[in-house]
């Protein structure tokens, strides 16, 4: 699955909030969203993440990586 920063996911589940859209902030072994409904974050595992991703949205905006 080709996810990258920025991108707009949408899950198979909705969070609490009821949104089902979060935005990628952080990729790697882990990810970092941020929910669009209600701003929570989570960091999850990619394997998990990728399980429960239905559709990815790119993202026309570039963003900067965090460096951390
Ligand atoms: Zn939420």
């Amino acid at each position: 699955m080709d996810i990258r920063l920025g991108d707009i996911v949408r899950m198979k589940k909705p969070h609490p909030c009821g949104s089902f859209e979060w935005k990628i902030e952080r990729v790697g072994m882990d990810f970092r969203l941020c929910c669009m409904g209600c701003g929570h974050k989570v960091m999850i595992p990619r394997r998990q993440a990728e399980k429960n991703i239905r559709e990815v949205r790119h993202s026309d905006v570039p963003v900067v990586p965090e460096e951390d």
